[in-house]
């Protein structure tokens, strides 16, 4: 790198923006062996609270990097377990349905970790300090001014808003996580598809006693939808305080989308008091923040050397909680595909696979999130057209990936999601959770991976395991092997292969090839689809 020694600062991955998807990408390349800068306009981490519904395959992923407890205890203090997503048509009044009676209900058993809420001002502070531990540089009050790519990497401008000279940071990689309004995005031109913004938005954080309303229900994400206003209710323990998210004022048949305008303190009171039902209760406006609902798609999420995750990549309604989660998904799916190409085990196009899986399921995603918005609290929009809703446990555990780091069954037919009971490790799906012996001890399958990748031979298959090392061995990349032994859960079934057949896991816990029996061929099979997942059908050494 000919400008390296020149700049202030020399990292293999600069991200921007540091919050819920930043810091996540920060952990998970600290994960994988890679330093990272990260830098944050703020002066620290969320003060408001945000998303808070975690679904099961984020938890996952903080289970990999080792903060799913920490994270488990924080949501208990500020929520109820297993509480409701439900709609009303005031908290003290009629209820209108319930969508998810349990959080968990019907899936707990697709695995080893569960839905949950916990609020971005609890989240974030965790994956700052997991982030820190795994090598992170990060700077709070401290903004991107501008970058330049070229062949080799990225020079950055950097600046602390404190003051002080801007300094240049070099690195291989830039990941924009600068949000809805990424800068970077703009900077680079890049366009946006959907359904484009819908409501000025806002978020009105209010003190007041609502626990007798709450009458022993349990409830996450309370919808409220009446002639006065459409938005949700989040309350937290001790149920003195929370907030109200509010999309659409009067009549929801024909709503007024512009909640900015004339919104002052006396009107966020009464919003509340609607929302409430109960026309003198005591409120406090604490803060009120304000957004926009849209729900769009970045039609590219690379340039060069620059990659988009998260809200800059996509944007969707919080209805069904997807939106932070989705960026989760692409964090993880991008950190151990940068971690390989850095250090030479893959070539670069494996880095053109992250946009090929990430943006269908992204675009599913939105489109998912839209239609809840219409159905559950936006009825006026329904004219447009949505959408079928389809179970959430499709959106969180079955969505499917495409790409050249995915070998096909011959037979396979594709589609972008599917229920994850039904998925049977079919490639470009996430591996099943069942429970198979550990180092002695029953644990989830799921805790075999996130490092390198990994065989999973059925026991019939014991015998080819070392021709499985051998055909690894070959092209030189890091390959555990598993032997899964009895009582295996059900493990060959659950994978759609026989007693003798065999799977392989990515880094990131997507079945990337199996073969239902292993027969004479079958170790060529597996190299060569070691070889396509890493990318490395060109020259490995063009990757460095
Ligand atoms: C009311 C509400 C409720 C929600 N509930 C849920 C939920 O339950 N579940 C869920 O999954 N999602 C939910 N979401 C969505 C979720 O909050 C977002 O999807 C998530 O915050 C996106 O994270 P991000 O890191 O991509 O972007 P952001 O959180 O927007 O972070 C981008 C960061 O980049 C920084 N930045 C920008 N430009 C620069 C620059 N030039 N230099 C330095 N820093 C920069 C910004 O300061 C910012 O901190 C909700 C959203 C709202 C509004």
């Amino acid at each position: 790198m000919s400008t390296t020694s020149t700049a202030d600062h020399d990292v293999p991955v600069l991200i921007v923006g540091g919050s819920l998807v930043g810091m996540t990408t920060a952990a998970l390349l600290g994960h994988f062996g890679v330093p990272t800068m990260v830098v944050e306009r703020h002066r620290g981490t969320a003060i408001h609270p945000r998303a808070a519904f975690i679904m099961q395959r984020s938890m996952e992923i903080m289970r990999t990097i080792g903060i799913e407890g920490a994270i488990r205890d924080r949501s208990s203090e500020q929520f109820d377990q297993d509480a409701a997503i439900m709609a009303v048509v005031t908290l003290a009044g009629e209820e209108i349905a319930w969508y998810l009676p349990r959080l968990n209900d019907g899936v707990r058993d697709l695995s080893p970790s569960e839905r949950l809420f916990a609020s971005q001002i609890a989240i974030e502070p965790l994956l700052e300090q997991r982030a820190r531990e795994l090598g992170a540089d990060i700077r709070f009050g401290t903004e991107l001014v501008d970058f330049e790519q070229d062949d080799d990497g990225v020079t950055a401008r950097i600046r602390d808003r404190d003051g002080g000279p801007v300094a240049t940071v070099r690195s291989r990689y830039l990941v924009a996580a600068d949000g809805v309004k990424s800068g970077i995005r703009d900077r680079l031109g890049l366009t946006q598809t959907g359904h484009g913004t819908f409501s000025k938005s806002v978020t009105i954080y209010f003190r007041a006693d609502v626990r007798p309303l709450l009458r022993d229900r349990t409830l996450g994400v309370i919808m409220v939808v009446n002639d006065t206003l459409q938005g949700f209710f989040r309350i937290q323990k001790p149920y003195q305080a929370g907030f109200l998210a509010v999309h659409g004022l009067g009549d929801p048949a024909d709503p007024n989308a512009d909640v900015w305008t004339g919104l002052t303190q006396e009107r966020c009171v009464e919003l509340v008091r609607a929302g409430l039902g109960v026309p003198d209760i005591d409120v406090t406006i604490d803060d009120v923040m304000k957004w926009q609902a849209s729900a769009d798609v970045t039609d590219r999420w690379r340039d060069g050397r620059v990659i988009l995750v998260g809200d800059a990549a996509h944007v969707m309604p919080p209805y069904g909680g997807y939106g932070g989660n989705t960026g989760i998904h692409d964090a993880h799916n991008l950190a151990w595909k940068l971690a390989a190409v850095l250090d030479g085990t893959a070539g670069p196009e494996l880095l053109d696979t992250y946009e090929a899986e990430r943006k269908p399921v992204a675009a599913f995603t939105v489109e998912q999130a839209y239609a809840r918005y219409v159905v559950r609290a936006a009825p006026s929009l329904r004219a447009g057209g949505f959408e079928q809703t389809v179970d959430d446990a499709n959106i969180d555990l079955g969505t499917r990936y495409r790409s050249a780091a995915i070998v096909e069954d011959p037979d396979q037919a594709f589609e972008v999601h599917g229920h994850p009971r039904d998925l049977h490790g079919v490639p470009g799906s996430r591996a099943p959770h069942v429970i198979v012996p550990i180092g002695g001890s029953p644990a989830s399958i799921l805790d075999l991976f996130g490092r390198g990748p990994v065989l999973l031979a059925a026991s019939g298959a014991a015998a080819w395991a070392d021709d499985a090392r051998e055909a690894a061995g070959r092209t030189g990349i890091d390959l555990e092997v598993h032997v899964v032994g009895e009582p295996d859960g059900g493990f060959a079934e659950q994978y759609g292969i026989t007693d003798s057949g065999a799977v392989l896991v990515r880094p990131d816990g997507i079945v990337a090839w199996r073969a239902r029996a292993v027969q004479d061929g079958t170790a060529r099979e597996l190299e060569d689809a070691l070889t396509s997942v890493f990318g490395r059908a060109g020259d490995p050494a063009s990757a460095r």
